[in-house]
């Protein structure tokens, strides 16, 4: 059976592999021609805190804004571009494009936190800290401590050591780190005690079925625990109704994102959304349980 296997290797020619790896190529030279052409956007979703309803940041999600296709979202496009020549350049754009609306927003008086998602061999790249320190050096307007990066927990534990070092030197110009997804890697506690992280995003599987599943609700009353042991901030992503905010307030965690809150949207709908947003007040609706 090993030699079948072995033999299977060294097939002369796979019509359907050469087909998928023609498939692949074009499909990098479009994403790559979006880049180019101005296709590719950021949409910003609204971060907030639920007892007082404030803004505290946006997050950066890309689109590709498709001439025929219409609106695609990350899913679409970014499995064929991660590990590909095209995750530097598309995570570089990322990276500029959203301090440039950082930069813009101070201009105009508007102090927005942004968060930006890394890829975890966009991160781990030899030149990621000084490409970062030109893009920040590019944006003045915009003040590293508003900028945060959003990595994986499977990126950092990758190779745990370069992201540590990694991280450290992004610190030190002043530039904030979340755990992404946390709690579907496999972080042990000894990991999370040594990444120099700012903040954990309890992953949206665990919010979706707070109300209803035990298991859900331990595990994220743990995650919070476990951010308040280690002295990092949490934030619950995927709160799609008031319920779901009510539920992470009542065990302690206080910053939530979520279609609940507000859905990504281009950048110059956020003011809008915001006046609506405190207009409406929904967030007196929830329970005020008192501050732990
Ligand atoms: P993520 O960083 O965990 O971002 C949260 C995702 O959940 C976003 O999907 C957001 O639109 C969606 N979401 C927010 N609130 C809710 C909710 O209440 N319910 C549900 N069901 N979903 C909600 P999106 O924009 O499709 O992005 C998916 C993933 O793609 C992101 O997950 C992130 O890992 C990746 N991604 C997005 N933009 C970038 C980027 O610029 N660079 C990199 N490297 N990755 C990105
Ligand atoms: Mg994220
Ligand atoms: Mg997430
Ligand atoms: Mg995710």
């Amino acid at each position: 059976l090993a030699k079948e296997a072995g033999k299977n290797r060294y097939h002369l020619f796979d019509p359907e592999a050469d087909r998928q790896v023609q498939e692949h190529r074009r499909f990098l030279d479009a994403i790559q021609q979006a880049l180019h052409n101005n296709e590719l956007v950021l949409y910003y979703q609204p971060k907030v805190h639920l007892r007082t309803g404030q803004l505290v940041g946006v997050e950066a999600l890309l689109r590709w804004q498709h001439p025929q296709q219409g609106l695609l979202s990350p899913a679409h496009f970014l499995p064929a571009v991660d590990g590909s020549p095209l995750e530097q350049p598309v995570g570089e754009w990322v990276l500029r494009t959203a301090l440039k609306q950082g930069a813009c927003w101070a201009r105009e008086g508007r102090d927005v936190s942004i968060s930006v998602n890394i890829s975890a061999d966009h991160l781990l790249h030899g030149s990621f800290v000084s490409h970062l320190q030109t893009m920040l050096a590019e944006h003045p307007d915009m003040p590293p401590a508003r900028l945060e990066l959003e990595v994986l927990e499977t990126a950092a534990l990758a190779d745990m050591e370069q992201a540590i070092a990694i991280l450290l030197r992004c610190r030190e110009l002043g530039v904030q780190f979340a755990l992404d997804d946390f709690g579907t890697g496999y972080s042990s506690l000894t990991y999370l005690r040594q990444l120099p992280v700012d903040l954990l995003k309890i992953d949206q599987s665990f919010i979706r079925d707070i109300l209803s599943d035990p298991d859900d609700r331990g595990i994220v009353e743990g995650i919070i625990r476990l951010a308040g042991a280690c002295h990092r901030s949490v934030i619950g992503e995927g709160v799609e109704t008031l319920e779901h905010g009510a539920a992470l307030l009542q065990l302690g965690c206080e910053l939530a994102q979520g279609y609940g809150i507000a859905r990504p949207m281009p950048a110059e709908q956020l003011f809008d959304w915001l006046d609506q947003w405190r207009h409406e007040q929904p967030w007196t609706r929830l329970p005020q349980w008192p501050a732990p």
